[in-house]
């Protein structure tokens, strides 16, 4: 691909910054392109032009803002295999992922259409005689979408659809890692119909961009998934205007695999979880408590099965399980991490080392044996391809050592017996839990963590109404 300059997306007009950002592939170096560097005046023109939109846009019907999103959710299908290609060489996924991200994308437009017939008021019984109580749901006006760099594109969707199909406006700040594919989404929106205003894009940093985005007292909900660090940081800087929060964060999600587990399943399962995305993904799997009686053996089969992972530039060769880490400073921690546990005691069963493969950010897929709870290796999010183990004798153990994080995302458990199955529903306090399945949500359901990984959560009905108020209105007759 030729490196390209990109425009911002504002009031359905391309606007041309003059300090850009770089884009690189991460796994061999390559510049793809260049995004704004947004100045402050963009941002605010972004911002302004949503907030002159919305009111126009909610009072159309929800039936005609589905029909928009249908509209893009087409244009995005017809260019698939282009924006999969683009996903691939600027987050370095593998092309099979990026496919079914940008699939996933379009598939969740058009589910978030379709609630356009399902949103629901309630009338409530008075005590008063001849009174009707009405709680309505009305739109918060203008949204902020900062978005990370891992599944950058189905990001956007996770966004805009809900919010644009309960009459919210919005800018969208994509990752400076991965900009490139929203930018594309939005030259594809510019091809539709939508009304000006409606979704509009401004690239740039996290300190400036993003931060002028979650002060300004002009947006009524920042709708951001990333880090903790940052989720801290929006909330300081969304504090004075009192501005409503959606945070969606980082993750340690515990496997816990029983005595009487499907094994198979079980390492199928978890080693995917650190392979997909090159274990940068904030659902997956990233600490294991497995059962005494079957530790052996399960720590043969997962060291086995991720020294066969196959790794390099995806751009390059299409049959890969995983490509690069995103960065230089990913691949760093990580390679700290995985030393610091192995001076801590921990023992390296398979990987533990940068892969050189003369360029990019490539680490082994690596299996550490022999972890304890007190290790930075099974508490910190690591979002690399390494998988810490600990041995535990039962399911109250796995439980609390679980529940002990300051992470409550996902969780995930293995085992034939339905009484521990549901003893873990009730007592693991994470905001997912996958029983004998891979980590993976469905978007009918609800992504929402407990503790550190956020507040608030997305899709399905409970994601949508996220996106609303609850006005009560009272009618004497
Ligand atoms: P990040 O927090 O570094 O950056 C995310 C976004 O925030 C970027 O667009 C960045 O520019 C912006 N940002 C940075 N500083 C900012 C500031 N001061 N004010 C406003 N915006 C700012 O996260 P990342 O490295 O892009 O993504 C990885 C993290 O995201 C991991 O922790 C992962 O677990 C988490 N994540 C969570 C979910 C979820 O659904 N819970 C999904 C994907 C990723």
């Amino acid at each position: 691909m030729t490196d390209s300059v990109y425009q911002n997306y504002i009031d359905n007009a391309f606007v041309a910054s003059e300090a850009l950002i770089e884009v690189y592939n991460p796994a061999n170096g390559q510049l793809l392109g260049r995004v704004p560097e947004s100045p402050g005046e963009q941002v605010e023109r972004a911002i302004a032009a949503a907030r002159k939109a919305q009111q126009g846009w909610a009072a159309k019907t929800a039936i005609e803002r589905a029909g928009y999103l249908r509209q893009i959710a087409a244009k995005v299908r017809a260019n698939a295999d282009r924006l999969a290609r683009l996903i691939v060489q600027e987050g370095g996924k593998v092309p099979g992922l990026a496919q079914v991200e940008v699939n996933f994308t379009a598939d969740y437009l058009d589910y978030m259409a379709e609630w356009a017939r399902r949103l629901e008021g309630e009338v409530l019984t008075s005590d008063r005689a001849n009174e009707h109580i009405f709680l309505m749901r009305k739109p918060l006006g203008v949204v902020a979408g900062i978005l990370p760099w891992n599944f950058p594109f189905f990001l956007i969707a996770r966004k805009m659809a809900p919010a644009l199909l309960t009459g919210n406006t919005i800018v969208i700040k994509p990752s400076e890692e991965t900009p490139l594919n929203c930018f594309e989404f939005a030259r594809l929106v510019a091809e539709t119909e939508l009304p000006a205003g409606v979704f509009n894009v401004v690239g740039g940093k996290g300190a400036s961009v993003g931060h002028g985005l979650s002060s300004h007292a002009g947006v009524d909900l920042v709708s951001f998934t990333g880090s903790v660090a940052t989720g801290a940081r929006i909330m300081a800087a969304a504090a004075p205007n009192i501005t409503k929060l959606n945070l969606e964060l980082g993750g340690k999600a515990p496997a816990i695999v029983l005595a009487d587990a499907d094994l198979a399943l079980a390492v199928k399962a978890i080693v995917a979880s650190r392979v997909i995305n090159t274990g940068q993904v904030c659902n997956c799997a990233e600490r294991v408590y497995v059962e005494r009686k079957v530790a052996d053996a399960f720590i043969d089969k997962v060291a086995q099965a991720m020294a066969a992972t196959r790794y390099g530039d995806p751009s390059l060769q299409a049959d890969l399980d995983m490509g690069p880490l995103i960065n230089q400073a990913g691949l760093d921690k990580v390679a700290q991490m995985v030393r610091t546990a192995t001076g801590q005691g921990a023992q390296l069963v398979t990987g533990g080392k940068v892969a050189d493969l003369g360029a990019g950010f490539h680490y082994q897929p690596t299996v550490l044996a022999g972890c304890k709870a007190d290790m930075e290796i099974m508490r910190k999010e690591i979002f690399g391809p390494v998988l810490p183990i600990q041995v535990v004798d039962g399911l109250d153990e796995a439980i609390a050592l679980a529940n002990d994080s300051e992470y409550g995302l996902t969780s995930s458990i293995y085992t034939r017996d339905l009484n521990a199955a549901l003893k873990a529903c009730r007592e693991i306090d994470f905001g997912e839990t996958y029983i004998n399945r891979e980590n993976f949500e469905a978007m009918q359901g609800f992504h929402a963590g407990a503790r550190k990984s956020g507040i608030g959560g997305a899709d399905g009905k409970h994601g949508l109404y996220e996106y609303t108020r609850t006005q009560v209105v009272y009618i004497q007759g």
